[in-house]
């Protein structure tokens, strides 16, 4: 506030005491008049060059009197003409992104600096806006434009039995049905599985942050509870069948742990079920289901890949399940070990009608594809994260195996051409062995 303060007194006195000399290459522009009671308010942005200063800003009674701004002192440096092209960068290519020149002084922001102005672009998408700095592509400032702020809510049911077998979601929702344990902003509950599971939430919605998804603005509910939209668990739940209940899902608004399934890839396997409903919108039968599974199984791996928890071993890469009370259920680098297909229709591929058509077992063939792209072909995580998500949102409901071929072939080349994450051609060869040697193109 002081700092502010002294800035505002000491653009009044450039102002006032010497107008010239700053009219020169500083100009203020009205950008709007306001009528509001006492009279008019003029809102007016201070320029240099004809490019607006980021929050320089003064506002003015209708008699020219200033009330209440901040101004930086001065303006230096280039614009680089592909300038706002390289800053979009900072962001995938899935989505619209608008990029601006601006002056930017971090002081105007509240931020620690020198109190001039140096080139800089404001990069927007629906979701997210950063302030990259010119002369180096430095994100200097990044914020949530959208306010669903992530929002967890969990309920613990300490082995409380539902009607798991017919979906009766009425009675475990949480909040309306089973009383919250941890809203966001409480302390840690003393119960692992919601500790755990309040933890995992907030890496899986750090890892659809960097892809520029919002996942509680997403997939969250709002029961009108008075809790908001929010990322909703409960917790340590049993069938009337079993107890404790081996197994977790998501239910198409919120999601159910049986207890001791609280890890990192399970929780982002179920969460990302949902972000699947409310893209590509899979069938969860035959082979639209196995891709649905799969998509699941890869995010929730990349989320446990990159989290920094301790069972991030190289022993544990590319496994689902590690740590949890069922174990490694699924191994993506070597599908077979849980007899799962590596290729379309080969070994293992699964024809009979339960599990909806083998949706957990064909899913062996899209973890497969996923592994030699981000292993062999040396595509990484990050760039593997991006190119997921833009299959993701590429996919149609009924896409098939031979659609997914194409969806990785495309969408890599989109990527490639945007350069998001650093994605080249090169990368793009590799993603095409990686769909070849899997038979799906
Ligand atoms: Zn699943």
């Amino acid at each position: 506030m002081r700092t502010n303060r002294l800035v505002l007194l000491a653009a009044l006195f450039a102002l006032v005491a010497a107008p010239t000399a700053v009219a020169q290459s500083e100009d203020l522009r009205v950008t709007q008049v306001i009528p509001a009671p006492g009279g008019d308010v003029v809102r007016l942005t201070q320029y240099f060059q004809g490019i607006p200063v980021f929050g320089g800003e003064l506002v003015r009674d209708a008699r020219g009197q200033d009330q209440l701004g901040k101004l930086t002192q001065s303006a230096a440096g280039v614009f680089p003409p592909n300038g706002a092209e390289a800053a979009k960068q900072v962001f995938g290519s899935t989505q619209e992104i608008k990029a601006e020149p601006y002056w930017y002084d971090a002081t105007l922001l509240g931020d620690a600096g020198t109190g001039h102005a140096v080139p800089a672009f404001v990069v927007t998408t629906p979701q997210r806006t950063a302030i990259v700095r010119a002369a180096d592509n430095a994100v200097v400032a990044s914020w949530d434009n959208q306010h669903e702020a992530l929002n967890r809510v969990l309920c613990d049911a300490d082995s409380a039995r539902f009607d798991v077998t017919n979906g009766a979601w009425n009675t475990w929702r949480c909040g309306p049905a089973v009383a919250v344990t941890r809203a966001e902003a409480d302390p840690a509950a003393g119960i692992a599985d919601v500790d755990l599971i309040h933890q995992y939430f907030g890496d899986t919605s750090e890892y659809y942050r960097k892809l520029g998804l919002d996942l509680t603005g997403t997939i969250g509910v709002d029961y009108a509870d008075g809790r908001g939209k929010a990322l909703r668990a409960t917790v340590r739940g049993c069938s009337n069948e079993q107890c404790p209940y081996v197994n977790a899902f998501w239910d198409g608004r919120q999601m159910f742990f049986g207890s001791g399934l609280s890890t990192d890839d399970i929780t982002a396997h179920e969460l990302t079920h949902g972000v699947t409903q409310h893209f590509s919108k899979l069938v969860y039968r035959g082979e639209s289901g196995a891709i649905n599974e799969a998509l699941s199984d890869i995010n929730g791996e990349f989320v446990d890949l990159t989290n920094g928890s301790a069972d991030d071993t190289a022993a544990n890469r590319w496994k689902l399940g590690e740590g949890s009370s069922i174990g490694v259920i699924r191994d993506m680098k070597t599908p077979e070990n849980h007899k799962q297909p590596s290729t379309y229709k080969g070994r293992y591929w699964y024809t009979g009608t339960a599990d909806n058509g083998g949706v957990h077992t064909n899913s062996g063939v899209g973890n497969k594809v996923a592994y030699l792209i981000a292993d062999p072909g040396k595509l990484g995580i990050t760039k593997s994260g991006f190119l997921w998500a833009r299959v993701q949102a590429t996919l149609t409901s009924t896409s098939n195996y031979a659609d997914l071929g194409k969806a990785l072939n495309n969408g890599c080349a989109v990527l490639a051409r945007n350069g998001t994450a650093g994605i080249t051609t090169a990368d793009c060869t590799e993603v095409s062995k990686a769909v070849k040697a899997v038979k799906i193109g």
